[in-house]
C-alpha cells in the first residue's frame, strides 16, 4: 500500500495505534467471542466501554464534577438546534459571534425555533472571515452567546476565550477539541462532532454545566438534555462502537501526554506550514497572523487553475484532501491531533518543488 497522507478536514485521520487496536479486537472484543459492534448497550462490557471513556475524558480536558458529559447522535448540527431549545428559555434571544460558515449555520437553525431569535453580536463579515471579530456586543437581554471556537472552513480560532459577562458561552468545538487546551469553566456548554479529532462520524460529545441542565424546559426525550443526562447517554441505543473507537482515541491521548502536549505539536506542525506560506513567492495564507488556527490551515496560489494543478499533482503523489472548501476555494491542509509533523514536512516539499516550477509562469 502506498504511503498516503490525510488531510481531509473530516472525518480525518486517526491515530494508526487506534486503528490497529481496533482490527485486533474487532472479531472478539475482550474474548466474548462477539464484536464491539454486536454486544448490548446494556451489556457490562459496553457500560464499561462508556464509563472509561467518559473518565479519559474528564481527565483529559479537566472537566470539574459539575459538568455532565453526554455522547450523543446527530453530529455538531444537531445541538445548533438543541442548545437553543434547551437553553434559549428566558429572553428567546441568542447571541451569535458569526465567524464564518458554521457559525452562520447555528444562527439559521436557531432561528427556525418558534420565537427564538439569534442576534449577531459580532461578525467578521467584513474581513471575509479571515480575522475574528475583536468587539463583541453585549446586551442584558440574551439567554447566552455561541461562540465557533475553530472555523474549519475559514482557518481562524479563538485562543483566548471572549469575556461575556454575565452570558454563558456555548463552544462549538467540533475542529479543535482535545488539540489545543480550553478552560471548560469558561462555557456553560461544549460540543464536538467527533469525526474530526475525537474519532468515527456517528458521535457527538457534549459537556454541559448541570445548573443548566437542570433549569432546561420539559422536551422530547432526544431533544433534553436532561432526560439524556439522567438515562446516562443511552436513553435510547448509543453509537457503541464510534464511543468505543473514541474511547480508544483517548487513551491515545493519554499515553501521548495529554493535550498540552499534543497542543505543542499541533503548533509546530502548523508553525512549519505558516512559516513556509509566508517567505513562499507563489502559495500564501489569506488569515491574519493574530487568527490563524493551529488546526485548519487554507491557502492559496492567488490562481485557481493553479490551485487546481496543485491538487491534482498533491493527490497523486498521496497527499489527499487537501482541496479546501467549496466556499473559499484553494487549499486547506487539517493537521488534526493524528496528523504527524512527517507529513507536514513531505507536504512542504512538494510545495517547494511546485512553487519552483510554477512561479512566474501565470
Ligand atoms: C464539521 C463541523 C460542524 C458540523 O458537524 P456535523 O457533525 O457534521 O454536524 C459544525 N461545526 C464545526 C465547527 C465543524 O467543523
Amino acid at each position: 500500500m502506498a504511503k498516503i497522507y490525510n488531510f481531509s478536514a473530516g472525518p480525518a485521520v486517526m491515530p494508526k495505534k487506534v486503528l490497529e487496536k481496533v482490527q485486533t479486537e474487532l472479531l472478539s472484543y475482550k474474548n466474548s467471542g462477539m464484536s464491539v459492534m454486536e454486544i448490548s448497550h446494556r451489556s457490562s462490557l459496553f457500560s464499561e466501554i462508556q464509563e472509561n471513556a467518559e473518565k479519559n475524558l474528564r481527565r483529559l480536558m479537566d472537566i470539574p464534577s459539575e459538568y455532565d458529559v453526554l455522547f450523543l447522535q446527530g453530529g455538531a448540527t444537531l445541538q445548533f438546534t438543541m442548545a437553543p431549545l434547551n437553553f434559549a428559555n428566558n429572553f428567546k434571544r441568542i447571541g451569535f459571534i458569526n465567524t464564518g460558515h458554521w457559525s452562520q449555520r447555528a444562527i439559521e437553525e436557531a432561528n427556525l425555533i418558534n420565537g427564538v431569535e439569534a442576534i449577531e453580536i459580532a461578525s467578521g463579515f467584513s474581513s471575509g472571515y479571515t480575522k475574528l471579530p475583536e468587539e463583541n456586543r453585549t446586551s442584558e437581554d440574551l439567554d447566552y452567546v455561541h461562540i465557533t471556537l475553530n472555523n474549519t472552513i475559514e482557518g481562524t480560532a479563538y485562543k483566548e476565550v471572549p469575556y461575556m459577562k454575565d452570558k454563558f458561552l456555548v463552544g462549538d468545538m467540533s475542529s479543535n477539541i482535545l488539540g489545543q487546551r480550553y478552560n471548560v469553566s469558561d462555557f456553560g456548554m461544549i460540543y464536538a462532532g467527533a469525526q474530526k479529532n475525537i474519532g468515527p462520524a456517528g458521535l457527538t460529545v457534549v459537556i454541559v454545566r448541570h445548573d443548566l441542565v437542570e433549569k432546561s424546559p420539559n422536551l422530547p426525550a432526544m431533544l433534553s438534555y436532561k432526560k439524556l443526562v439522567n438515562k446516562n447517554s443511552t436513553l435510547n441505543t448509543p453509537p457503541v462502537f464510534a464511543i468505543y473507537c473514541a474511547g480508544l482515541v483517548f487513551e491515545w491521548l493519554i499515553a501521548e501526554g495529554g493535550i498540552d502536549v499534543i497542543e505543542k505539536k499541533n503548533r509546530e506542525k502548523a508553525q512549519l506550514l505558516y512559516d513556509f506560506l509566508d517567505n513562499s513567492s507563489l502559495f500564501s495564507s489569506p488569515v491574519s497572523v493574530k487568527n490563524r488556527s493551529i488546526t485548519n490551515i487554507p491557502f492559496v496560489t492567488g490562481n485557481s487553475s493553479l490551485d487546481a494543478k496543485f491538487i491534482a499533482m498533491a493527490t497523486e503523489n498521496g497527499f489527499v484532501g487537501l482541496k479546501g472548501h467549496r466556499l473559499v476555494g484553494g487549499m486547506r491542509a487539517s493537521l488534526y491531533n493524528a496528523f504527524p509533523i512527517e507529513g507536514v514536512k513531505e507536504l512542504l516539499k512538494i510545495m517547494q518543488k511546485f512553487e519552483l516550477e510554477y512561479k512566474g509562469v501565470y
